[in-house]
């Protein structure tokens, strides 16, 4: 049912393009290439969106705050990138999220103006973007009245009211980065996960297979390294500075009526903020931090109790509940790719590709493929194709991705008609009916079984569990608890819904057995 599968046997000899890791850019390169006609293997060393294409805010950007360091081109593509998620290749997992900015006593007449100012410039990107004022209203201000009716906990103490803008969230950012991948494995491109690039050259890869500890070479016409934090293990021309970044997880109750996102500002200082985000699971994140993490990359980075100490109490600032430790239910931190190019094969300085994204060709003749952000990760994969089909001399076909339907994507007014759970519409679109068929057919339960909520105040359903196996790749718990959904965020949300996981993948094994 899917070519998303695990492990390294069965592959061929040699494919046109091998890409490496399987994080938002690299399922976006594998969508590229093989929508241009190419063979592709793509793989990653864990899962996908192992990295921290799930970690991130989960926004869709705008590319606001590149304005304000006056790096209007990034903000543009940000800018032109957003719409096209949100009109053409993603409106199912992405919707408009209010974000108020509180007008309160520490943001002074000033300050206000200044931002009022930017969102006007905002909402000029918007309209130079082509994306419709029905898919993202204009910013506009706000009485102190309204702003207490969208975020009921604000500090009432002089608050003069707010300045409400709109901006892109996903529904989820593991879910963007299954469904490219579940997109690409449609078009024919081969997708492994538990696969290690032990090593890589322009024209080939040494993999090990995670399951059975063997390893294979496959040959390539071009090799690219989408490893983010980890691309200078296989490109030794890249030199990374991680920077770690922490958001913690609270539930919807702690913020009661909590129906936009409200950037809060850091006291004492007139140009950093905290978001305070709702999360569409019945979740709210507030982050985040900006902390250097050097040493060794771990897999999973770990947020520090300093960090989630900062978050709260930004955030108790702002509100009239001062928020405690106990109610944090959950933290998670991501790293940010701070790169240096060191041989001057490029630009040769030092860049914070947080912000942009770099093609970079290595001695070896290794593509990387790195910085950027989750918005802009069509245009990343864009660039690395054409760099590869250029260099490599490929016969490939142009990029289409611009116009190209992620799995289940179809204009908002046919979702709307859409006869399915609204969750799995928001998580799967047009397949929703897909993911409940597919349900149907391999365990033989009833619909009030499979859709049922997984546990108390866990939305998830036994049906995307079985999906997630059967046309996701996920082979574990881990897989559907930590990626395929992200019920793993609130440890013991995760411990309550772990039957529920063990018995998908009971059902699917049975089945496969049978
Ligand atoms: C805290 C934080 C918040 C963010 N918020 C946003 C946001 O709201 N909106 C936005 O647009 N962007 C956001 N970003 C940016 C965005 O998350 C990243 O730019 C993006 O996820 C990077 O994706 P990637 O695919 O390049 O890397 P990753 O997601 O890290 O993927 C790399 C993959 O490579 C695999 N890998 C590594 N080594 C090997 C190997 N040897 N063999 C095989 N596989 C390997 C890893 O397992 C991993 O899965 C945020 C970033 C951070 C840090």
């Amino acid at each position: 049912m899917t070519r998303i599968a695990s492990g390294a046997t069965g592959l061929a000899a040699a494919y046109d393009v091998v890409v490496i890791g399987l994080g938002v850019t690299g399922t976006g390169v594998a969508l590229d290439a093989v929508s241009r006609g190419l063979s592709v293997l793509a793989v990653d060393a864990h899962d996908l969106a192992f990295g921290t294409s799930r970690w991130s805010s989960k926004l869709v950007h705008g590319g606001l705050r590149y304005l304000a360091t006056g790096q209007v081109g990034i903000a543009h593509e940000s800018a032109v990138e957003r719409g096209i998620l949100m009109e053409s290749t993603a409106p199912h997992l992405t919707h408009a999220m209010p974000m108020l900015l509180p007008l309160t006593s520490s943001v002074g007449a000033g300050q206000a103006l200044l931002a009022r100012g930017g969102f006007v410039a905002g909402d000029v990107l918007r309209r130079g973007a082509r994306t419709g004022r029905e898919t993202l209203p204009r910013p506009r201000r706000i009485s102190a009245t309204e702003a207490l009716a969208l975020a009921p906990g604000l500090r009432s103490a002089g608050l003069r009211g707010g300045l409400l803008s709109w901006d892109g969230q996903l529904e989820d950012d593991a879910r963007l980065v299954t469904t490219i991948a579940r997109t690409a494995a449609d078009l024919g491109a081969a997708v492994r996960t538990r696969t290690r690039v032990l090593h890589a050259t322009g024209t080939s890869v040494s993999l090990r297979d995670a399951l059975t500890s063997s390893c294979v070479d496959v040959a390539a016409r071009a090799v690219v390294n989408a490893t983010g934090v980890w691309a200078g293990d296989l490109d030794p021309d890249v030199t990374l500075r991680p920077s770690r970044g922490t958001h913690v997880v609270l539930r919807q109750d702690t913020l009661p009526g909590l129906r936009t996102s409200v950037t809060a500002p850091v006291p004492g200082s007139t140009s950093r903020f905290v978001l305070v985000l709702p999360q569409p699971d019945g979740t709210v994140y507030v982050g985040l931090t900006d902390e250097p993490a050097d040493g060794p990359v771990p897999d999973v980075p770990l947020p520090t109790e300093p960090e989630i100490g900062f978050l709260l109490d930004v955030v108790s600032a702002a509100f009239a509940h001062d928020l405690r430790r106990s109610d944090v239910v959950g933290a998670f931190a991501g790293l940010r790719p701070l790169l240096t190019v060191s041989d001057g094969r490029t630009d040769g300085e030092t860049a914070d590709l947080s912000r942009k994204h770099a093609v970079l060709t290595s001695r070896t003749g290794v593509v990387t493929v790195v910085g950027g952000k989750l918005t802009t990760y069509r245009r990343m994969a864009e660039d690395a194709v054409d760099r590869v089909v250029e260099e490599s001399r490929l016969d490939a076909d142009p990029c289409r991705t611009r116009t190209l339907p992620l799995a289940g994507a179809a204009p908002r007014p046919v979702l709307a008609r859409l006869e399915a759970p609204a969750r799995l519409v928001r998580r799967f679109g047009t397949d929703a009916g897909l993911v409940l068929d597919t349900a149907r057919d391999l365990t033989g339960l009833s619909d009030d079984e499979l859709l049922a909520p997984v546990a108390d105040h866990l939305p998830a359903t036994l049906a995307e569990l079985v999906f997630g196996i059967t046309h996701e790749g996920a082979v574990d718990v881990d897989d559907l608890l930590d990626r395929r959904t992200r019920i793993g965020l609130v440890g013991p949300d995760r411990a309550l819904a772990l039957p529920a996981a063990e018995r998908a993948l009971a059902l699917v094994a049975a089945r496969r057995a049978g």
